[in-house]
């Protein structure tokens, strides 16, 4: 099984039960970001280069709270920046392990063993490390040499310790089919429990050359088939059809909607136009037709990042075939 069964059966329910309101968009993931500062500066990183004059900012505990509770999504990535510098980081994941949220604990690992005696594994976290490349791709992306050197040895501490525990990989232009082949080999290796991918957003604080168009993230994606067939990928079999060129996908960012000390992030989690203070407000100010694949707006051409389109798939993608895909897949 793909994912744990108290976690499928809590989205379903989550699903069937906002469909039978009559709700046209409601919240799946959280995106929760606490923080914005991080101690990496990584090349291809919005979030630090785009809230650079909020980079103290951080939301309290309470705030956090209020936003799982107002958007009542039953899944909560807490991303960043980098989460285990938020200082209340513990106090947050058992608060809301206790409203009976799954979280996505979303790291670059660097801190992790430092933290993680204060951390106890249960059902309802997974430990999310964020891992680009082998040693020196890892380490030119993130500005740090140790940078892979430290995330594996979180890994390799983090299964010891009994956490169910995946890894983020992002691909930019510059990224080596081959090279990623090899890192999934050796994270199997280590027992990693399951590996999302997705083609970096071309944030325009970044610069456009370090993001490929989607023809090329289509070749780079194909080239990969056999791996998604090895190993236990978490991303959904619709989104990597997608990826891969071979279906459309809808964009569905109210979703995966994100919560950071500046507010709730509209339209997503790329994009940044404007910031409202409730989970109601994004839904009912933003100007949704706008944006996605039919929408025009040209920052949405080339996107295809797994937060925007994942939860159109978990949403049972757009036929019945597309539905017993997704089932077998979860059972497998
Ligand atoms: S670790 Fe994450 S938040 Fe920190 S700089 Fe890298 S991408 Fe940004
Ligand atoms: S396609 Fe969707 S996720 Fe991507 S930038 Fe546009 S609105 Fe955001």
């Amino acid at each position: 099984m793909r994912f744990k069964p108290g976690l499928t059966a809590k989205l379903t329910r989550h699903i069937v039960s906002n469909r039978a309101k009559g709700n046209k968009r409601f919240a799946l993931v959280l995106m929760l970001e606490p923080t914005f500062k991080c101690n990496l500066l990584c090349e291809g990183c919005g979030r630090i280069r785009e809230y650079k004059q909020d980079i103290d900012k951080v939301l309290s505990v309470k705030g956090c709270l209020e936003a799982a509770d107002e958007c009542g999504a039953p899944i909560v990535s807490i991303c960043g920046g980098e989460p285990l510098v938020y200082p209340y980081i513990i106090e947050l994941i058992d608060e809301l392990t206790k409203k009976g949220k799954y979280i996505y604990l979303c790291t670059n690992g660097i801190l992790f063993k430092e933290k993680m005696d204060m951390l106890k594994p249960n059902g309802n976290l997974m430990i999310n490390f964020h891992i680009d490349g082998l040693e020196k791709t890892h380490g030119a992306i993130t500005g740090f040499a140790c940078a892979y050197k430290k995330v594996i040895e979180a890994i390799k501490a983090a299964k010891s310790r009994g956490f169910f525990v995946c890894t983020n990989t992002t691909v930019y232009k510059k990224t080596e089919p081959e090279e990623i082949k090899e890192l999934f080999r050796e994270l199997h290796g280590l027992g990693v429990d399951g590996f999302l991918v997705s083609p970096a957003y071309e944030y325009v604080h970044v610069g456009e050359e370090f993001f490929m168009n989607k023809k090329e993230l289509a070749d780079f994606f194909k080239s990969l088939q056999p791996e998604f067939k090895r190993y236990r990928f978490l991303n959904s079999p619709l989104y990597l059809e997608f990826v891969q060129g071979e279906r459309r996908l809808d964009c569905s960012p109210w979703a995966n909607p994100t919560r950071n000390p500046v507010g709730w992030r509209s339209p997503c989690y790329q994009m940044a136009d404007r910031h409202f203070a409730t989970y109601k407000e994004l839904l009912e100010k933003t100007d949704w037709d706008k944006y996605g694949p039919a929408g025009g707006d040209p920052r949405c051409k080339e996107c295809a990042v797994h937060c925007g389109f994942e939860p159109t798939s978990a949403l049972g993608g757009g036929s019945f075939g597309d539905i017993m895909k997704l089932i077998k897949w979860q059972f497998s």
